[in-house]
């Protein structure tokens, strides 16, 4: 092999959520990842339908590449398809433009100072070295990663354009520029929430286009990913919210006395004076922050999951009670549960299942729980999987976090009235399932819907509802098995839940 320089270092991955957790005494599922800088969830076009013609293919190869892709890449970013180049993540293509350019004697030159590692990786494997001194090619990440900072174009050229989190910053970028010597490198990995598909794009001059394309590995995107973009760019994200909690929660960090820097990303950085011990705290909490020299950088998340970390932050205690985190993925749904026993009524559930969303909000909210449960289902073939895999993933996260059930009250009922209909719940966590849901009448789904979440839960389950209107009858049920379930929940250590001492 031509040996690479001494100085050479490779490219370091953070090490996997199993390792975090084993490091920290943790269960997986309760690791919280604020170093990757990708959005929490996938959005909803990323779901198995969307693969599924991508999948019967698979066999063959994609002949004559990603027209499509490279048309919608192309209208998304303002160009024609000739300035487009594909390649697996943004990566491929730094890589690319560097080998492209850059050879055994060359300098390449990176504008920031930290800023993103894989430049200087990508002009050692092409055997260049790293300086200010007559260029061949000049590198700028725009927004800059780690710092969040939207800096002036340097007037370099030929100059490289990372624009990873471009859609986080609200500007044009430099795509303006193609004609002048600039070439532009696009993800789907940060706002478009593609991160595992591996596919970005280079942005450049017809001309140059070619140049790299003859370069490139020949189809070195994989079907599945091409068809997982082509479906993200035809809706895509709208990053706004992103943007509000990324200044709620540099607001918050200003409020504990931490200074984090101006961002135009999904990320903040934050500069603290001992990051290695700060990252072990949040650790030891489940909060995982990249570390740098002399800060931390901290990927936006949501609300809640920020909250965890901002909390950890603040040396806060740990919020008692009874926690899980759990994800339920199939071929027609993928959900996340986030739920708290212990709650304040904080609900929130989105998975696009309509009327059964809101009855298990419902449920939960008088159940006392804290919880998030959001998703997306197969919603084109109506409600039926989605609301039966949610009200089974609130079941099973329901049973985890009841962990071996000792201490509770076990037993809980209620009678709840809803303008004509009247429910009637009892609940029996002893661990055994059952469940007796009587409706008069039913919107669609409650009935099963109820019995998909007692037997997920292992939960004894009966329940009456009679009244005129469907929805007023469904909808009393499901408050009173909330109120029967927070009676159940409530923890009592002085209670043996059952005469043979376990359940
Ligand atoms: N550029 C920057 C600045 C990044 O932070 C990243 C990802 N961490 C990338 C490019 C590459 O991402 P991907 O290969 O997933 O597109």
């Amino acid at each position: 092999m031509r040996p690479l320089s001494p100085e050479f270092r490779a490219y370091a991955w953070a090490p996997s959520t199993e390792e975090l957790a084993r490091r920290a005494g943790l269960d997986p599922s309760q690791i919280v990842r604020f170093d990757g800088n990708v959005p929490p969830l996938p959005l909803p076009s990323s779901r198995p339908a969307t693969v599924a013609h991508a999948l019967a293919h698979v066999n063959e190869y994609p002949h004559g590449g990603y027209p499509e892709l490279l048309a919608a890449i192309a209208d998304y970013a303002g160009v024609g398809p000739e300035n487009v180049v594909l390649g697996a993540g943004g990566d491929d293509l730094i890589l690319l433009v560097t080998r492209a350019y850059a050879g055994e004697g060359d300098t390449v030159a990176i504008a920031d100072d930290p800023t993103y590692p894989l430049y200087r990786v990508a002009a050692g494997l092409a055997g260049a070295t790293v300086g200010d001194d007559e260029p061949v090619l000049t590198f700028c990440c725009r927004p800059n990663n780690p710092t969040g900072s939207l800096d002036p174009l340097p007037s370099a050229r030929p100059l490289a354009v990372d624009e990873a989190y471009l859609e986080f910053a609200e500007d044009d970028g430099a795509v303006g520029l193609i004609e002048d010597g600039v070439i532009v490198i696009r993800t789907f990995s940060k706002a478009f929430a593609l991160a595992g598909a591996r596919v970005g794009y280079a942005l450049a001059g017809a001309d140059v286009a070619a140049e790299l394309n003859t370069r490139q590995a020949p189809l070195a995107v994989a079907t599945p990913s091409a068809a997982l973009a082509l479906a993200a760019l035809a809706s895509p994200p709208d990053v706004r919210p992103a943007i509000e909690e990324r200044e709620r929660v540099a607001e918050e960090l200003r409020a504990l006395g931490f200074a984090p820097l101006p961002s135009r990303t999904n990320f903040l950085y934050v500069p603290v004076d001992d990051p290695e011990d700060v990252a072990s705290r949040l650790l030891a909490r489940g909060c995982v922050p990249r570390v740098y020299e002399d800060a931390i950088r901290i990927t936006i998340r949501d609300r809640e999951d920020d909250d965890l970390l901002l909390a950890a932050l603040a040396g806060a205690e740990a919020l008692a009670g009874r926690s899980v985190r759990h994800l339920r993925a199939t071929a027609e749904t993928a959900l996340r549960v986030r739920l708290r026993l212990d709650g304040d009524g904080r609900v929130r559930v989105a998975t696009g299942a309509g009327l059964y969303d809101h009855f298990l909000e419902q449920l939960a909210f008088h159940a006392g729980l804290d919880l998030v449960l959001e998703g997306t289902g197969d919603a084109e073939t109506g409600p039926h999987h989605t609301a039966e895999d949610s009200a089974i993933a609130l079941g099973e996260a329901l049973d985890r976090a009841l962990g071996d059930r000792r201490g509770i009250a076990r037993y809980g009922d209620a009678v709840v009235p809803m303008d004509d209909a009247l429910a009637r719940a009892a609940v029996d966590l002893g661990g055994r399932r059952a469940s007796e849901i009587e409706l008069e009448h039913d919107p669609g789904l409650a009935q099963h819907v109820l019995q998909s979440l007692a037997d997920s839960g292992r939960l004894c389950l009966h329940v009456e509802s009679a009244g005129r209107d469907a929805h007023h009858v469904a909808e009393a049920a499901f408050k009173a098995t909330g109120r029967a379930l927070r009676a159940a929940l409530r923890q009592d250590g002085s209670l043996v839940p059952s005469t043979k001492g376990v359940l």
